[in-house]
């Protein structure tokens, strides 16, 4: 049986096809009992698991760029490879995960994000996506001003049905140049913590929990916007070597630091493409809150740090912007990506994520689709009031539950 990226999951069935064309892939949904398309298998979770046919759509390879800066991708494409071919035609997109390895449509499908108080998440670029669903019908939402459908079928985590492509608005291409600096002080990050995230384009957070300190900041800065320099003046020091966010591993397979100025694509992600991103062996786990409520997380998480530590590798803090789209963690308000980079050994971490999920759940915090939780969807699903407008579209498009596995099963029983 074929594996997700980080080893953690066995999917449940070897059944792996991956049609050439639309007809072929309507003729596989019309046909099979059982029907569920995966990406680069980089999710930790077991929501792209299936034990009927697992659809690969690695075959559906491209890029076009249409009128008003705007590109159609095929759902074959990754991030890397779109990147590659926008900077080329002097497009940019607006966010960028930490790594490109991961496919457009795969990581829009679980609300993949980066960093920015006013940067949404990946999928808020999306103008438009292309489904077979459940009946095999080609079935197209486009943003429009009346209908809101396309706000549904985004973040959809494959329950729709089988994505061909989607269209993204880009933006005219950028430089950004990052910086890291070191031992932020816990207090003054907290204290002015909307500030921090707001101190340039992206600002992600790292620390181990060991110190009261944010170990880490990196920060990257557009070329053509201002920002200020908040960081020194709340204690944080330039970092005087390029730094990897574990501190025992090599900084080579992080993109360029020390504010060497660079491309959009070759800034934004934390890794570079051409390695293995982060720690290779890990598990991962991540929550999201509103920025206050997100304070007084990190405040309680820091009083167990003696049982997390261990655990981990490194956890990242991250700004979300508001958004439209139903099922992401940032509708309708900004919000706080905690996350955690764990050690594999899932029954550690298991005891641990326990507790951190007890102060996540009083807080009204909510676990990343695609990454390790042990909260049960009756736990969080009452954070999205759009979550019955969720079901009702997916149940009009798979009435015949073709794309349901244990994960989304669990999840749509929860909805009322
Ligand atoms: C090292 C590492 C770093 C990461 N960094 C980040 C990060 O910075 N920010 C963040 O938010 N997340 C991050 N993640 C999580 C990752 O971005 C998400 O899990 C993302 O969904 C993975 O995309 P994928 O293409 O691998 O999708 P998969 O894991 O293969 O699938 C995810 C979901 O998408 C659906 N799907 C995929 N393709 C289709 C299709 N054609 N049609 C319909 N549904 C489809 C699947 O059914 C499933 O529900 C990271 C993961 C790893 C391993």
């Amino acid at each position: 049986m074929g594996r997700n990226w980080a080893g953690n999951i066995e999917f449940s069935s070897d059944r792996v096809v991956a049609p050439a064309t639309v007809e072929e892939l309507q003729d596989l949904v019309h046909r099979e009992r059982k029907v569920k398309a995966q990406g680069t298998r980089h999710s930790f979770s077991s929501v792209a698991d299936s034990d009927g046919v697992i659809v690969s759509m690695e075959r559906f390879q491209s890029m076009e760029m249409l009128p008003g800066g705007r590109v159609r991708v095929g759902a074959g494409v990754t991030y890397g490879q779109l990147a590659l071919f926008l900077h080329e035609k002097g497009w940019a997109l607006h966010n960028l995960a930490s790594l490109p390895h991961i496919s457009v449509i795969g990581a829009c499908a679980t609300a993949t994000h980066g960093s920015g108080v006013a940067n949404g998440n990946l999928a808020t670029s999306v103008e438009s996506v292309t489904f077979v669903d459940g009946l095999g019908r080609i079935q197209t939402y486009v943003r429009s001003e009346v209908d809101e459908a396309l706000d549904g079928a985004v973040v959809a985590l494959g329950a729709l049905g089988v994505v061909t492509g989607s269209v993204l608005q880009c933006e005219p291409t950028y430089e950004v140049a990052q910086n890291v600096y070191i031992d932020l002080p816990l207090n003054e990050c907290l204290e002015n913590f909307e500030e921090v995230g707001a101190s340039a384009y992206s600002v992600s957070l790292f620390t181990t929990w060991a110190r009261p300190v944010i170990d880490q900041v990196w920060v990257k800065r557009r070329l053509d916007r201002e920002h200020a320099d908040l960081l020194a003046e709340l204690g944080a020091e330039p970092a005087r070597r390029k730094l990897h966010p574990l501190a025992e591993m090599d900084p080579v397979n992080c993109t360029e630091q020390m504010g060497v100025r660079g491309p959009w694509h070759e800034r934004l992600p934390h890794f570079k493409m051409e390695f293995t991103p982060s720690a290779g062996e890990e598990l991962q786990s991540e929550f999201f809150l509103p920025p206050i409520q997100a304070c007084r997380a990190i405040e309680a998480l820091q009083g167990f740090a003696n049982e997390i530590t261990p655990a981990l590798f490194v956890s990242e803090i991250r700004f979300v912007a508001e958004d439209g789209l139903w099922m992401s963690p940032a509708f309708a308000k900004g919000v706080v990506g905690i996350h955690f980079t764990w050690r594999k050994d899932w029954e550690r971490v298991r005891r641990v994520l326990t507790k951190i999920e007890q102060t996540i759940e009083r807080l009204g915090g909510v676990p990343h689709w695609g990454k390790l939780t042990t909260m049960a969807p009756q736990e969080y699903i009452g954070e999205y009031p759009m979550r019955r407008a969720f079901k009702q579209m997916v149940d009009g498009h798979d009435p015949e539950h073709k794309f349901r596995n244990a994960y989304l099963d669990s999840l749509f029983n929860a909805i009322d």
